[in-house]
């Protein structure tokens, strides 16, 4: 143990060895936050805390795993297997399971994921009868999904007048009745969506103090990494779990907060010490990560953010290389540039594949860079996108997994239940879906009582749901004798998908088949790895748990040498010695969709810091004037986050552009529900400034505004939500929706402040500044 501590820095120290009450270390990227909360988790062991009282959360489960073995190599692997240790949502499942029965859900409840929640709304919103084009599942979803993130259940929902004011504004009046099905219809099917994780546990400890009091006595050490991207419904979490001890320490870095989008509040590491007594703060300064260049070019980007916490970051590394920028002429010439150069510097410098990261801002962006590494024969791995677990092969044969687990799956059963056809048809279903919506039952019960309820089915018909039913009743009992791969590769047997899936003998139709041994090879690799925790028996149940909350970093297994590609979102905790940020260009990083206020732009800076200090040696930056973006060739700019970097810190490989460069307009706000995404900008001409068009005419009702614009150094508006202590009554502020507006009157505290406000358009509002974007202008 004094080996760790003495490897640590003064200020590492400190943080290290207080041993109880709150706490909080805020630092900048590569500052050694996770390596403190490691050794400071080894070192409250070695003072006699016991494991199975220490509760860590990190941001991915691949994070927990790797500070758990760490760990383990410090105080012992008998030891270190008792630590909760896990992700917010894998943990809290974990405990959900053992006290489902109290909020009415069974302990095998199926933790849908994003797929099955989207397919569940858009049924929702075909059987109401509303118009999918205005009621977007995946948007529906987003909108519950923040709701639920903000612990606004239905009932709250339906006394909140503000709420549904803004929903009907948005032409989706009807928003809180779509949220009251699909919430009726998990339950229903004895489902969790990932929000209900975070949402039935703060229900579970609001509800019922006992079971409180048990996990406030169990974790009695309470600490979280990557602090700063906790929701308001997270945050609620590691308050009521740490009161009574009080023994917590998060740490984080604001420059770092990056999923906003997703109802991340940085207010949670702002208000910290508000809400405990006597915190103790920390700082750490020193980066051990990266060159000084990259140092310094990043902390002068952040440097151009308003709303920011006042941090020094330095280190003692070497300069390094200049930060290498360089332009292209297509996508597809940036992927050839970005493969040759990891080629060149494998062969120069004796790189291994893994020393490599290419990060880019959508997804979308890594074809350019696959095919370009293919035809280096350079191995890469893609994180995120479609997942393998959301492949459409592999999702079937987990559906009559999760069947056999939970028969009530409604998404699980209305996949499968006529995959491969078995003349089950929509029909059919449908009626099924109606009775059981009826009976308030789920869809199997109505299969099981055919007799009973007369669906006006006929005989045919009722023997295939018959057989149904006896084939899944048929895996369950195998199940309570057999382990998951047993059983896995009996239903891909029995139920017919592998010889449908041989019916193909295309490369893809073979691929498939390939995917689904892949599967079962998981599953064995599952059931080995298992033998090794307490209690655990490699059962189907525990399978499906891993399967539902794995991350797509938590694939790595590390064992193979492959350049990683990922978005910059994947990536933070992360670092590589070589990395790429890709697509640097206007309208893509920062994204069309995130410049329409300040506070939005900010976030786009952040990303691109957290890009950044992922580089430990020779960071590069790149950009193409033209790639095909929406099936269209679409002309790009380079990314104003290029510009503000000091040039001191970067090299030109090619010549930047000099026919024209121009300072876009930001604080753009679009009125209505347009899809920023179909927005381009003009180029500006002489004496003519950029406009924003759309490919087709611009519709007349599409009210769009420009603002003032930003001076070189950015400043401008200050974003009101963020920091609301400035907002003070006679403000002027820009609404998302509303438009301008002054403020009359501010009411409330901490989460519940509002703020009233008369907009030139709409009149007197109030709205709660934890939801409303607003910008003083
Ligand atoms: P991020 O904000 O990106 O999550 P972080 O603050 O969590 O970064 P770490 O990942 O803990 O930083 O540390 C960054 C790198 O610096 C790691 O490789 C870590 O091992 C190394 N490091 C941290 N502290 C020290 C130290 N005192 N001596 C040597 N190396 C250190
Ligand atoms: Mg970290």
């Amino acid at each position: 143990m004094e080996k760790y501590i003495s490897g640590l820095n003064d200020a590492q120290r400190a943080p290290t060895l207080q041993k109880d009450g709150p706490m909080i270390i805020i630092a900048g990227a590569g500052s050694g936050k996770t390596r403190v909360l490691t050794i400071r988790i080894a070192y409250l062991m070695s003072q006699g805390i016991d494991a199975f009282n220490i509760l860590a959360l990190t941001f991915t489960n691949k994070a927990a795993r790797e500070m758990k073995s760490r760990i383990a190599s410090i105080v012992g692997n008998n030891e270190a297997k008792n630590l909760w240790m896990g992700t917010f949502h894998s943990i809290f499942a974990r405990i959900l399971r053992a006290e489902s029965d109290k909020l009415g859900y069974p302990s095998n409840f199926t933790i849908y994921d994003t797929q099955d929640s989207v397919r569940l709304i858009g049924a929702i919103i075909k059987e109401m009868q509303l118009d999918k084009d205005i009621y977007k599942p995946k948007q529906v979803l987003g909108r519950i999904s923040s709701y639920k993130n903000s612990l606004i259940t239905v009932k709250a929902y339906f006394n909140n007048p503000e709420l549904q004011e803004a929903d009907a504004m948005s032409k989706k009046p009807r928003l809180g009745e779509v949220y009251q099905n699909y919430v009726d219809r998990c339950f229903k099917a004895g489902a969790m969506d990932f929000d209900d994780l975070l949402l039935k546990t703060n229900e579970l400890l609001a509800r019922f103090p006992d079971v409180l009091n048990k996990y406030q006595n169990r974790f009695r050490y309470i600490l979280v990494d990557e602090y700063q991207d906790t929701n308001h419904s997270q945050y609620l979490i590691v308050r009521a779990l740490s009161d009574k001890f009080q023994n917590i320490c998060v740490v984080g870095d604001d420059a770092q907060s990056i999923y906003a989008f997703r109802g991340a509040n940085i207010n949670n590491i702002l208000n910290f010490q508000k809400d405990y007594e006597g915190v103790q703060t920390y700082r750490l300064e020193q980066n051990y990560r990266s060159t000084r260049n990259i140092v310094e070019a990043a902390n002068s980007i952040i440097d151009k953010n308003k709303t920011k916490l006042d941090k020094v970051v330095w280190t003692a590394n070497d300069d390094g290389p200049k930060i290498k920028v360089h332009r292209s002429l297509t996508d597809g010439e940036e992927g050839r540039f970005v493969a040759g150069e990891i080629w060149e510097q494998k062969m120069q410098q004796q790189f291994n594949n893994g020393h490599f990261a290419i990060l880019y801002r959508t997804n979308a962006q890594s074809r350019a860079m696959e095919d370009a590494l293919r035809k280096r024969d350079i191995p890469y791995r893609i994180y995120g996108g479609l997942s393998f677990y959301q492949r459409k092969e592999i999702k079937d044969v987990l559906s009559y997994l999760r069947l056999v687990i939970n028969p009530k799956d409604e998404e699980a059963l209305v996949r499968v239940i006529n995959y491969p056809a078995r003349g089950i048809g929509d029909s059919t279903v449908e009626k099924l879906t109606v009775a059981a919506n009826h009976y308030k039952r789920s869809i199997f019960e109505i299969m099981e009582n055919l007799d009973r309820i007369d669906l006006k089915l006929n005989s045919g018909t009722r023997k295939k749901l018959d057989d149904f039913v006896t084939m899944i009743k048929s895996f369950q009992v195998l199940n309570e004798t057999h382990d998951a791969f047993f059983l896995a590769e009996h239903v891909t047997k029995k139920t017919g998908l592998v010889m449908e899936l041989k019916k193909d003998a295309t490369p893809e139709g073979i691929a498939r088949i390939e995917n689904i041994e892949e599967l079962l090879n998981g599953i064995k690799d599952f059931i080995e790895g298992q033998k090794e925790v307490d209690g655990a028996r490699g059962a189907l149940s525990e399978f499906l748990e891993d399967v539902a909350l794995a991350t797509d970093l938590d694939k790595d297994t590390g064992d193979d040498d492959r350049v990683a590609l990922m978005t910059i979102h994947l990536a933070k905790g992360l670092e590589f010695p070589y990395v790429f940020v890709v697509g640097m260009e206007e309208d893509l990083f920062p994204s069309a969709m995130s410049m329409n206020t300040r506070s939005e732009l900010e976030e786009e800076r952040r990303l691109f810091y957290v890009a950044l200090t992922r580089a430990e040696k020779q960071a590069y930056l790149t950009y193409a004037q033209s790639r095909y973006r929406w099936g269209k060739l679409t002309d790009s700019e380079p990314s104003r986050f290029i510009e503000e970097i000091k040039p001191e810190y970067l090299e030109y490989l090619t010549q930047p552009e000099t026919n024209y460069r121009y300072k876009p307009m930001i604080d753009i706000d679009i009125f209505g529900d347009v899809d920023k995404s179909k927005l381009r900008q003009t180029k500006p001409t002489n004496g003519t400034p950029p406009k924003w068009v759309t490919d087709n005419e611009p519709k007349p009702d599409m009210n769009i505004r420009k603002l003032k614009p930003v001076n070189s150094s950015g400043s401008s508006g200050s974003s009101a939500n963020l920091f609301d202590g400035k907002l003070v009554p006679g403000n002027i502020v820009m609404h998302e929706r509303f438009g301008k507006g002054e403020i009359l009157n501010l009411e409330g505290v901490g989460g519940d402040r509002k703020a009233e406000i008369r907009f030139e358009v709409g009149g007197i509002k109030k709205l709660l500044l934890r939801f409303a974007k607003l910008d003083v202008i």
